[in-house]
């Protein structure tokens, strides 16, 4: 079977028109998707509306026109707000098949596993984003070149039989095919293994970047003025919506322990090299280099910047195919699907 969403007309229904939410929606209409949309503020509702968006603040109505037409559902809300999306998308869509964009996926396979919406359910993270929040500050190709993570945590449980015409594979394919579509490279991973990576490369930074944001404005008035690009770099992303960053931070909190402890002892035993006339941080000014080093020849050096990651093909639903995700995600490979 060859997939592609070009010849699947069913359309994409997006619940939350923040920025990332707002920004697939206009990817996606732009890409001559059918897409439509709920938000909970009226606000959001009336400027996407006069943007000439589909959209409503009706959640019920929302859902029923997502089931009548099997939509693919998309959850654009933080993690707080999912138990309520997820009572009403069984009450109101109790068939269509559905994904969320939050940046923790253990927790949130947990979540929709104890509503008992698993099998249609398939984990996604676009590495996107900026620190503003809300429809104002929304983007068209936001997502182009982005990493989006897909996980596969029900084909593992489905097995390595032929699992092609099963909806769940559909519904798998469908989120692939949506990210894609989009501009964003798949990456495929099974949730315990996506947090324990994110926890390093996205919530310890922003842990960081609001210890550096306090220690430099405890410099008071003249520091601040002082303060150039590597402060401003360091401390992007702790203009995060606070909500946000706790929302990530404390779902994910056994692996962001780990990294943060890894990281504290590497901090130690840099304050004590200085704090000693006779050592210096040759170590870890050459290690932090190096480690640098290895995640631009990775993802090149600017945004935007062509990437050496892999690519694996993958033919979802085909016996074999759980070995060919592994593979993937062991290598940090994209996927293309055929
Ligand atoms: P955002 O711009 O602040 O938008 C948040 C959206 O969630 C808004 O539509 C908001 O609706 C809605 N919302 C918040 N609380 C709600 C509640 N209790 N009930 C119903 N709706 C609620 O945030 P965002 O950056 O788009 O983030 C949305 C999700 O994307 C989060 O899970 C975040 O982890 C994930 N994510 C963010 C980034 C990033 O860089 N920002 C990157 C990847 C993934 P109102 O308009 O009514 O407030």
């Amino acid at each position: 079977m060859n997939w592609n969403l070009d010849a699947d007309s069913r359309p994409i229904c997006i619940l939350g028109l923040g920025l990332i939410g707002g920004s697939l929606m206009r990817d996606l209409a732009a890409a001559g998707r059918g897409v439509f949309g709920w938000n909970r503020s009226e606000k959001t509702v009336h400027a996407a509306q006069r943007d000439g968006f589909n959209v409503s603040e009706d959640l019920q109505a929302t859902l029923e026109r997502a089931e009548a037409s099997d939509a693919l559902v998309v959850l654009c809300v933080p993690v707080p707000a999912l138990p309520t999306m997820l009572e009403a998308l069984k009450e109101h869509a109790p068939s269509v098949g559905f994904t969320d964009v939050t940046s923790v996926k253990a927790e949130v396979h947990a979540l929709v596993d104890q509503y008992g919406l698993t099998d249609r359910f398939v984990g996604g993270h676009p590495m996107a984003g900026t620190a503003d929040s809300g429809w104002s500050v929304t983007l068209k190709g936001l997502f182009q070149g982005a990493v989006w993570v897909v996980t596969y945590d029900n084909a593992v449980s489905l097995g390595d039989a032929d699992s092609s015409g099963s909806r769940w594979v559909d519904t798998w394919v469908r989120v692939v095919c949506m990210a894609q579509l989009v501009g964003a490279d798949v990456v495929p991973s099974i949730s315990r293994r996506h947090d324990g990576s994110v926890a390093r490369i996205s919530h310890l930074p922003h842990v960081l970047a609001e210890a550096l944001a306090m220690a430099g404005d405890a410099g008071g008035p003249l520091a601040l003025t002082l303060a150039a690009s590597s402060f401003r770099d360091g401390t992007r992303v702790a203009g995060t919506a606070p909500e946000l960053v706790r929302a990530m931070c404390e779902n994910n909190r056994s692996s962001l322990l780990t990294a943060l402890d890894e990281t504290l002892e590497i901090l130690h035993s840099a304050r004590e090299a200085l704090a000693d006339d006779s050592r210096d941080l040759r170590e870890l000014a050459a290690e932090g280099h190096a480690a640098r080093g290895r995640f631009e020849a990775r993802a090149g050096r600017n945004k935007g910047d062509q990437t050496n990651r892999p690519i694996i093909r993958v033919r979802p639903g085909a016996p074999g195919w759980v070995e060919q995700l592994e593979s993937a995600e062991s290598m940090g490979a994209q996927i293309s699907i055929f």
